[in-house]
């Protein structure tokens, strides 16, 4: 057996932030959370052995919104039907920011942020070279919870990315760099999870 696949993961969580993400032009929004988003990304976080799924808005009534739906999935009819569905959204759950997400994961010393983006941006963050050298890096010896980032809209801001420690590489398709590659963030996150704590 590889080294890889003997030696178990770090703790990790997953984060889908919709402040501050830019939109088509560049300038810093806030995007709207989507129901499918939600799902779709506990289930990948669960699947992966994430310890936890924060979805990160600044506005009130969109944190009500879901924790509406978090809590219908815990206490209600749907959770009954689909337990699945359930298990997954129990380990998710809505916070102001990045930063209430890392306040919870026991701060920021604790606390190694990854992010993720189709194209390379920000100044100072960290490329990391490869998948495989996240992978070596996801089963090191650093004791640290790692704290996955993807972003809503046309992405990441490049401030939020350069507070990050390290950037994982841009999922490149058939066309490799210069090709298309705008994946959704659903289908983003299920790819980078598996490459780095999948086990093939
Ligand atoms: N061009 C934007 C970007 O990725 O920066 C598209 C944003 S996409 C709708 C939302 C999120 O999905 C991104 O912030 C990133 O987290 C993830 N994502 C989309 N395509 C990706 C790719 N090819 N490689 C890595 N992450 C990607």
């Amino acid at each position: 057996m590889s080294i890889d696949a003997a030696r178990r993961p770090r703790k990790f969580a997953v984060a889908l932030v919709h402040h501050p993400v830019v939109d088509r032009g560049g300038d810093v929004v806030t995007s709207a959370v989507t129901n499918i988003d939600v799902h779709d990304l506990a289930r990948s976080s669960r699947t992966y052995g994430a310890e936890a799924f924060f979805i990160t808005t600044p506005i009130e009534a969109q944190r009500q919104l879901v924790s509406a739906i978090l809590g219908h999935w815990a206490h209600g009819s749907s959770g009954e039907r689909i337990p699945s569905r359930r298990e997954a959204l129990a380990h998710a759950s809505v916070v102001p920011s990045i930063d209430d997400a890392v306040a919870s994961l026991g701060g920021r010393d604790g606390v190694e942020i990854w992010c993720t983006a189709a194209k390379p941006t920000g100044e100072r963050c960290v490329l990391l070279p490869s998948y495989a050298d996240a992978r070596a890096k996801a089963r090191s010896d650093d004791a640290r919870t790692l704290l996955i980032v993807f972003g809503t809209s046309w992405g990441l801001a490049p401030a939020l990315v350069d507070a990050c420690d390290a950037r994982l590489p841009p999922i490149y398709g058939a066309g490799g760099p210069g090709g298309y590659n705008h994946l959704s963030v659903r289908a983003a996150c299920a790819i980078t999870l598996d490459r780095v704590f999948g086990i093939a």
